[in-house]
């Protein structure tokens, strides 16, 4: 049995107590929203925070408010909420889909979107118990200065393993974060940088509010695809999320086009304006960019499923969401 370490739970009620919490007690304390990967962590010793505090009970970070123009989601919002709420479904379905396709139901219960987007990136050599690690020599994201993936270099590739941020980067959606200092919105897109170490810009006491996504209107069509090994309950071995502006005659304005789950963050496909924009959505074209994403996709073994068979599937679930998108797809159950 794998058994956590002794901590102190606090339950703050509002937003300057969690702060005061986490300026309090500074690199000894982390933030936990539903747990279902912080707790896993802790299990297997790579977090050991002496504090936990929780971010539940702070009413801040709760509501979906869903505007003309802006939906504003509050970090502590549980996946099954946004996966079920019906005004999500119908003006962000490629949220409302990636959101009902994380874990199992159980997990989306507790998982709160706050903690999907601050997620840890992870690794086959990694997320395995501490007796596992020490007996190969730890890594560099966890105390070792060495990356079995890659066996040379001091970077770490531990692969973005979350499913909504991919969405919310096409989407062009913000986050609004607080900390002890003061306020600050940033971008999605901006949010995640290439180092599998920290693969975010968030500070250590900084807690994510909320996120802001503007509406897209009617003539945007979204999708996201996933590739998993149980279709049930596991991570994403791949994902693809897209946004596709077209004109009455199928003829593309604007594309978005992110693939994750590869690397240490989401990788937001180049060049498509140079392919795809101010032609129709034929199949040349959906064959160009599925071509152009697998070019620009190089996995690596941070997962145990084989690497190229992971990037060949790339192009299969690019063309499956361009499709999807012409033809709006069903959101998930
Ligand atoms: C078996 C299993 C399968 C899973 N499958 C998937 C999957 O398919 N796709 C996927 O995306 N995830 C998956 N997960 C991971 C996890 O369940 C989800 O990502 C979930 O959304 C995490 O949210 P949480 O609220 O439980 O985060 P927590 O575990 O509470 O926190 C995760 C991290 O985020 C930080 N954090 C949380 N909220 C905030 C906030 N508001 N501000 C600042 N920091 C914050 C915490 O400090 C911690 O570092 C899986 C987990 C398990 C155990």
């Amino acid at each position: 049995m794998l058994r956590l370490h002794e901590y102190r739970y606090h339950r703050p009620t509002s937003l300057g107590e969690a702060l005061a919490l986490l300026e309090e007690h500074g690199p000894s304390a982390m933030p936990i929203a539903g747990g279902t990967d912080l707790m896993p962590n802790m299990k297997h010793r790579l977090f050991t925070p002496a504090h936990l505090v929780a971010l539940k009970r702070i009413p801040e970070l709760h509501g979906i408010d869903v505007g003309e123009r802006e939906v504003r989601i509050g970090a502590a919002e549980t996946l099954a909420a946004i996966a079920r709420h019906p005004l999500l479904r119908d003006r962000l379905p490629s949220l409302a889909t990636a959101a009902g396709l994380v874990a199992g139901p159980q997990l989306r219960n507790m998982g709160t979107l706050g903690g999907n987007v601050c997620l840890d990136t992870r690794c086959t050599y990694y997320n395995q118990t501490l007796f596992w690690r020490s007996a190969l020599g730890f890594c560099l994201k966890k105390d070792g200065d060495v990356c079995h993936v890659t066996k040379v270099g001091k970077k770490c590739v531990a692969a973005h393993s979350a499913d909504t941020p991919p969405v919310l980067i096409t989407l062009g959606a913000t986050l609004d974060l607080v900390s002890p200092r003061g306020e600050r919105s940033v971008p999605v897109a901006d949010f995640f940088v290439a180092d599998g170490v920290r693969n975010t810009v968030r500070e250590p006491d900084e807690i994510v509010v909320a996120v802001r996504i503007p509406v897209p209107p009617p003539t945007t069509h979204t999708a996201f695809q996933k590739l998993r090994q149980r279709g049930s309950i596991d991570f994403p071995l791949l994902n693809v999320a897209l946004a596709v502006d077209l004109d009455e005659g199928d003829v593309v304005r604007d594309l978005r086009l992110v693939v994750s789950a590869l690397g240490a963050r989401p990788r937001v496909v180049a060049g498509l304006d140079k392919i795809a924009v101010g032609r129709r959505l034929d199949d040349d074209v959906v064959d160009a960019v599925a071509r152009r994403a697998f070019d620009q996709c190089h996995p690596l073994t941070n997962i145990t499923v084989d690497p190229e068979w992971r990037r060949a599937m790339v192009p299969v679930h690019v063309r499956r969401a361009l499709l999807a998108a012409r033809t709006p797809a069903p959101a998930a159950p």
